[in-house]
């Protein structure tokens, strides 16, 4: 790997000419023992000792042996200078964490994606393994692998508190660290975002909209087609099966024939934004249940439980949605932070 020491391609020159070098309002610590600039123009004065006991890279990069005679632009304020190219944003919330824990995300009510974003890519970029290991679980809270827990999710309770919209993000980073099965997941929710949403991208900071790279955007096109297809395959067959014990002196039967012999398109109404969403097609639908109400206990949970059954089948084979077969071969063969990044950040002036 290139050295951290000479990351970018401006001269220190170039930097001291820039118009402003800021020191990080919280983490400019006066007994700091080395200097991270990041991005060029902001400044963390912190410890070396710090950095190196969660991040591997950090300390990997301390036991190099320095030079005696340092020149002088690889040093700042008497310490070592550390030139980075990440977000200041994300390296102040990164850095924060060295410096206040784990807790730091319990100490707020929720763990936002902001901060999950980070501790899955600076985690994964510094090898700062408890970091990314709190993202991952983060993402395991938010997209459990059972439906019944799916439903159950609520962002900001018990997982992090996640707007909708987070999900193109979640798509790109979980894309790029080949965390598959979040990977589905956040495709799965961009597939329900407005097509406007879906196609020009939601605003993750002020000014920097996120978007999803033309492939995925194929994959949720196309994904929206087969979703929906299953959608309504999952509608017309929702009282199908015969519960096996029935009991014939109930009226269950009568009934069960009047709900197959209702018409489908009848009974979504016309605006119903839901019908990609195959995974809560009967929770979030009113038919269904209205229909499992009037049938005895019985009969009712034979078919919630087929209803779940067959969500949790979509559930576990979301790949399939997104005709990916052999997912990420591009991107196995990419660094992930190279030139080739798939993150498209667009800034606002971009969007016309
Ligand atoms: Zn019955």
């Amino acid at each position: 790997m290139e050295s951290f020491f000479s990351e970018g391609e401006d001269s220190f020159e170039t930097c001291l000419g820039s118009p402003v070098l800021r020191q990080h309002e919280k983490l400019w610590l006066k007994d700091g023992n080395v200097v991270l600039m990041v991005n060029k123009d902001m400044l963390f004065k912190v410890h070396r000792s710090i950095l190196s006991v969660h991040s591997a890279v950090f300390k990997d990069m301390f036991a190099m042996p320095q030079p005696a005679y340092p020149d002088e632009e690889d040093m700042y304020d008497g310490c070592p200078l550390v030139r980075l190219s990440d977000a200041p944003e994300d390296m102040g919330i990164f850095l924060d964490i060295f410096y206040n824990g784990i807790p730091y995300l319990q100490s707020r009510t929720e763990a936002t994606w902001t901060i999950v974003r980070v501790l899955l890519l600076l985690g994964s970029k510094y090898a700062a393994d408890r970091l990314y290991d709190e993202g991952v679980r983060q993402l395991e809270r938010r997209y459990p692998p059972t439906i019944r827990a799916l439903h159950a999710v609520q962002p900001g309770k018990e997982c992090m508190d996640f707007k909708f919209e987070d999900c193109i993000s979640i798509a790109n980073v979980t894309r790029t660290l080949r965390l598959d099965r979040f990977y589905y997941n956040a495709l799965y929710d961009c597939c329900q975002l407005d097509t406007k949403d879906l196609l020009s991208g939601v605003e993750r900071s002020p000014g920097v909209y996120e978007m999803l790279d033309e492939e995925d955007l194929i994959r949720c096109v196309d994904g929206r087609g087969r979703l929906q297809r299953v959608y309504f395959a999952m509608m017309g067959d929702a009282f199908k099966a015969t519960p096996d014990n029935r009991d014939e002196s109930r009226l269950c039967g009568r009934l069960i024939d009047l709900f197959r012999s209702e018409k489908i398109e009848t009974s979504v109404p016309n605006d119903y934004t839901g019908k990609y969403d195959p995974l809560r097609v009967h929770v979030s639908n009113k038919w269904f249940q209205t229909g499992c109400k009037r049938l005895c206990g019985r009969c009712a949970a034979f078919y919630v439980q087929r209803d779940e059954a067959r969500m949790q089948e979509v559930l576990d084979n979301l790949k399939e949605y997104f005709d990916l077969e052999e997912p990420n071969t591009d991107y196995a063969v990419r660094r992930l932070f190279g030139v080739e990044s798939p993150f498209m950040l667009v800034p606002r002036s971009g969007l016309v």
